[in-house]
């Protein structure tokens, strides 16, 4: 699978983004980690390219201002999967095709099973308490 993470200069469109000098703790879209103290981030409002038409959202997420890493797309980011997430399934049109909970230690099976489907084109995965969009997944 191909993880796509979001780089930070993705926050420059959005001039209603916030800059915060620390803000530790937060699911970092850029090196797939969660933040730092005294790590500065951005927090914009962001689009995920999967959802189209009626179907595309836009939602708040955190990068670094300047991101420090280079995360691994190869393979899924352990640091954001120690707590169970929805995992939403699109089609080549940008349709949601299905959507579920999934726990901890069960990811890496439940997206290779989507994508067994070829309906599905991708799979963002995302907050189960919040709704938010942490990253998105594709065949590799
Ligand atoms: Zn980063």
């Amino acid at each position: 699978m191909r993880i796509h993470n979001v780089l930070p200069a993705a926050a420059l469109s959005d001039t209603g983004r916030e800059y915060r000098a620390s803000e530790p703790g937060v699911p970092l879209r850029c090196c797939l980690r969660k933040s730092l103290p005294d790590e500065p981030v951005w927090l914009f409002r962001y689009s995920p390219s999967n959802g189209k038409g009626p179907y595309a959202e836009v939602g708040p997420i955190f990068t670094h201002v300047d991101c420090p890493d280079s995360p691994s797309l190869d393979r899924l980011p352990v640091e954001l999967l120690n707590n169970p997430r929805i995992l939403r399934s699109y089609n080549a049109a940008g349709q949601i095709h299905d959507g579920e909970v999934v726990e901890p230690g069960s990811f890496d099976r439940v997206i290779e099973g989507l994508f067994d489907d070829p309906a599905v084109e991708s799979v963002q995965v995302r907050s189960l308490s919040h709704g938010c969009f942490f990253f998105g997944v594709t065949r590799a």
